[in-house]
């Protein structure tokens, strides 16, 4: 029951939600980092326990799309990684994969949690026959609705959590 109303909520809306903890490939060593969002979501602190490397990026509300500060390249970055990398500090993300022509990815564990649920729960709407424009998945890249991705997103999605196992952040 948990997982109900989740599949109905707006994704961009949910996407930031998401964003208060990311997991992205450290700069320093390449292994898994934890970006948190602080008080308020207007502060995150990146850290890497594998090599003990530690940032803090912070950004007003009033922007949407911020350059991480210390990041000149932050948009080529971005459109060069087909999105997958994290909103404050510009890294790539740990949970990506290409997928039918694309790079899906998932900002952690919950967020693939959310994208298979909308995957699933899309493909049972189609077998059911019915057109809901006002249900889930309205918001997600055109691509990932596409019943000739499915097999391949499946196997992406089960890929990432593959990816995310032997990894658990208290
Ligand atoms: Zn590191």
């Amino acid at each position: 029951m948990d997982s109900q109303p989740k599949r109905f909520r707006d994704y961009a809306a949910a996407l930031s939600d998401f964003e208060r903890e990311v997991w992205v490939q450290c700069p320093q060593c390449q292994q898994t980092a934890l970006s948190r969002g602080l008080e308020q979501a207007t502060s995150w602190r990146l850290t890497c326990t594998h090599c003990a490397y530690s940032k803090t990026a912070s950004r007003r509300a009033s922007q949407r799309k911020p350059m991480p500060w210390w990041r000149t390249d932050w948009w080529g970055e971005y459109r060069q990684r087909a999105g997958a990398v994290d909103p404050l500090f510009g890294l790539p993300l740990w949970l990506q994969t290409p997928c039918c022509g694309h790079v899906l990815w998932a900002y952690n564990p919950d967020h693939l949690d959310f994208l298979e649920t909308y995957i699933t729960a899309t493909l049972r709407e189609r077998q059911g026959g019915k057109g809901n424009h006002h249900g889930i998945a309205v918001r997600l890249p055109p691509w990932m609705k596409l019943a000739k991705h499915r097999p391949g997103l499946i196997k992406a999605v089960q890929k990432l959590r593959a990816r995310s196992q032997p990894l658990r952040f208290s």
